[in-house]
């Protein structure tokens, strides 16, 4: 069968290749994949700078944003069915992968599928544990590929509630930063839950797909390069959540002083760049002090959070149905998918079935 396969630490390795099917096995589930969807973490592997393949394996195939569809009856599930399914797996040895909490693995040897060690969606078959698989509601359709970074947003949002809820807490309103997909869900989802939403990019007010996606579902876009962020927080009066996926550590630090009291800020960018980044020393001397505020990162997802981004997606579909059908510009074939890695709006996917 034909699959998307990369070798990790050799940049530009990425190729269309013939490998092994999956063998048919009682505990596992046969799915087709319909569409993989292509984020940052997939470019970063195939420029050779993160992943790693099974043990023993020279390559690693790419892809861990996953709808597809069931391809026999079996453990509940029934052909044809839509799902989708987890990323990362179990290290075997913390408390919190026993507690089934890998997003929150203490050793740092999870597997992660399509990044560490084990092979991901991005073929023709994927043979999955059961356990892992995550309905998606025929009504949502080809938009589940969206279920894996929605995944991500929703752990964020989750963890932002838990901390925000520690004290009595009334957020209202809320900052995204950045306007890839992760910044595109999260503001989607903040909008879902009622909050006043602004979202600031680098492109200009009023000009392009993002600020347009940003409007439909009732937030604000904002242009950093017009209003900085600092100002439109001393404008508002700051924030209660604001929503790092920019992946910029300057802003990440930033983040602190454009919280209002109590606030929660969650930064799910990544920036791995050697640099110094500075922050007025009365901001964390003082204010996040004074302002009980708070800063926490966030990556992957529980499966609760599987199971509330399966359900918000459909609820985004059914309220802004072209506003979700929009944030995926652009399906390409397999044989395509330099198109896909080369795309610059929020998400583009491989359509393989
Ligand atoms: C994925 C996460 C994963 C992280 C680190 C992200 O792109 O969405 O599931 O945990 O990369 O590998």
């Amino acid at each position: 069968m034909r699959a998307l396969v990369t070798t990790p630490g050799v940049p530009h390795s990425v190729a269309v290749a013939e490998v092994a099917a999956p063998e048919r096995r009682a505990d596992r589930v046969l799915l087709r994949p319909l569409e993989v969807g292509v984020c940052g973490t997939d470019r970063e592997i195939v420029e050779g700078r993160f992943g790693s393949p099974p043990v023993g394996e020279p390559f690693l195939v790419l892809g861990h944003e996953l709808l597809a569809e069931v391809a026999d009856d079996g453990h509940g599930f029934a052909r044809g069915d839509l799902v989708t399914a987890t990323v990362r797996r179990s290290c075997a040895r913390c408390g919190a992968c026993a507690a089934g909490a890998p997003d929150a693995c203490a050793t740092g040897d999870y597997a992660e599928r399509g990044i560490t060690r084990l092979h991901g969606f991005a073929a023709e078959l994927v043979a999955e544990d059961p356990a892992q698989l995550v309905a998606v509601p025929a009504s949502l359709g080809r938009l589940g590929v969206l279920a894996e970074p929605a995944s991500v947003c929703e752990r964020a949002l989750r963890h932002v509630r838990a901390i925000g809820a520690r004290q009595p807490w009334a957020a209202e309103r809320a900052l995204v930063l950045g306007t890839g997909a992760i910044g595109i869900l999260t503001t989607f989802l903040l909008r879902l839950d009622g909050y006043e939403v602004w979202t600031a990019g680098r492109t200009p007010a009023g000009d392009g797909e993002k600020a347009a996606l940003v409007s439909a579902v009732g937030a604000r876009y904002v242009s950093v390069r017009e209003t900085p962020p600092r100002a439109l927080a001393d404008d508002v009066g700051g924030f209660d959540v604001v929503v790092e996926a920019a992946g910029e550590a300057q802003t990440m630090l930033d983040a602190i002083s454009l919280l209002r009291r109590n606030g929660v800020a969650c930064l799910l960018g990544l920036d791995g760049r050697d640099q110094r980044v500075e922050l007025d020393g009365r901001v964390i001397g003082v204010d996040a002090v004074l302002g009980n505020r708070a800063v926490f990162g966030s990556v992957n997802a529980h499966r609760v959070d599987w199971e509330a981004a399966v359900g918000h997606l459909d609820a985004i579909r059914a309220r802004w149905p072209e506003a979700l059908e929009a944030v995926v510009g652009r399906h390409v074939p397999l044989d395509a998918y330099p198109d896909a890695f080369a795309y610059r709006g929020v998400k583009a996917t491989l359509a393989l079935g």
